[in-house]
């Protein structure tokens, strides 16, 4: 049977263009992603180094587009009481700017990649078919990255698309003093919003919301007055921090947690499998690492030792293995966060018992992956 391609992914953020990487190399791939490159992306832009090795492999040196290694976590209550804690394994800030550029260009060495966006996907065992707003390509194997939520989710009948979500976030870049090797964790009511320096010298501040508590105010600028500068060290923020963007970045119906893939025979991976709550700052690193879980087994089906379902039962067997007591564990920990009296509970715990902090931090991160 001839195909178009031997693997199409839908999706060309952090976990398609890394797995566009990997399978580039050794099998016909086409990566189809509706926007241009480089572009800003919702995000903290706190990239755990656990994969460092891994995207070193194929010639992406963070240490190299970085100089902002981050090692030092503070966490503030809303009253601004701090808790401050060394990171075990550390991270980078490097922006999606230039992260997912990085991957961009690696990737269009060894794929196609056209700016397409996929409206519809259907297995036709033993090939599958893939319709975008311009063509109709055919393939052994697709594989999904279409992130959090899209329209793709709703024409494959993904359960999670019938609920609401009640979750928005909001990211802009400043020009503000920090120290480089540390990311900071503000409480408010309502949410917390991330602090870290990028690449480039400018601080990330991004905040996740409930919507319950923004919906008062329906305006960027009066929620962060009146809500998030009720912390007081966000407050100290916005006194002397100038913004770099002439708008916020802004983004809504954030669904977290594992995703339903039921009797799919397509791979999903990234957000589109399952996003983790972004106070564990590991959305990234999983995004990657399991397009290289992807890949990995991808292999045997592809040169036909194994069958389509045993390949994906052996994906998602990897997957629950790497990533499912992490995503859970992040939902504990916000669920403490955004109840303020749970919050303090915990702080007067971690003050008594510091050693705590990194435990905690540890079990929202994995081991080092190598290639
Ligand atoms: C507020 C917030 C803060 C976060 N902070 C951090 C952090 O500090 N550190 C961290 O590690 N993680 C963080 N994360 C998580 C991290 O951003 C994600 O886990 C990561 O981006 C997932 O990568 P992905 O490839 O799955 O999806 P994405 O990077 O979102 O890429 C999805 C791609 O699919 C494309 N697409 C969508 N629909 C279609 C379609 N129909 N056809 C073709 N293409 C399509 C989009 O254009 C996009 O390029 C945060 C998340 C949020 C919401």
């Amino acid at each position: 049977m001839k195909y178009d391609y031997d693997i199409i992914i839908a999706g060309g953020g952090l976990s398609g263009l890394w797995a566009a990487i990997e399978l580039g190399d050794s099998y016909k791939v086409l990566l189809l992603d509706p926007s241009a490159y480089p572009r800003h992306k919702m995000c903290g832009e706190y990239l755990s180094a656990e994969i460092k090795d891994l995207l070193q492999s194929k010639g992406i040196v963070l240490d190299k587009l970085t100089d902002a290694y981050i090692n030092h976590f503070q966490i503030t209550l809303q009253n601004g009481k701090e808790i401050d804690s060394k990171l075990p394994l550390g991270g980078y800030g490097i922006s999606r700017h230039c992260l997912d550029f990085e991957l961009f260009k690696r990737a269009s060495q060894s794929c196609s990649i056209l700016k397409e966006r996929v409206k519809e996907i259907y297995d036709d065992d033993p090939f599958q078919t893939v319709i975008t707003t311009k063509n109709r390509y055919t393939c052994k194997q697709v594989i999904v990255a279409t992130g959090k939520r899209s329209q793709l989710d709703r024409q494959l009948q993904r359960d999670f698309m019938k609920r609401k979500s009640e979750w928005l976030a909001v990211k802009m870049h400043y020009k503000y003093e920090m120290p480089l090797n540390k990311v900071e964790l503000h409480n408010f009511d309502g949410g917390y919003a991330g602090l870290s320096k990028t690449e480039t010298g400018a601080v990330n501040l991004c905040y996740l919301t409930s919507y319950r508590s923004f919906k008062k105010y329906k305006d960027v600028d009066l929620f962060q007055k009146e809500v998030l500068s009720g912390n007081p060290q966000l407050k100290a923020f916005f006194k002397t921090a100038q913004p770099l963007w002439e708008k916020p970045m802004t983004i809504s119906q954030i669904s977290f947690g594992i995703k339903k893939q039921g009797g799919s025979k397509l791979l999903f991976i990234g957000d589109s499998a399952g996003l983790i709550h972004p106070l564990c700052g590991n959305g990234m690193a999983m995004a990657i690492h399991s397009a290289h879980l992807a890949a990995i087994n991808l292999e045997g089906f592809m040169q036909e030792k194994i069958t389509r379902l045993q390949m994906i039962k052996n994906y998602r067997k990897h997957w629950r293995r790497f990533f499912q007591s992490r995503m859970r564990f992040g939902q504990w920990i916000q669920n403490i966060l955004i109840h303020p009296h749970l919050t303090k509970v915990m702080y007067g715990l971690i003050a008594r018992l510091p050693s705590i902090m990194p435990r905690i931090i540890k079990k929202t991160h994995g081991k080092p992956v190598k290639y």
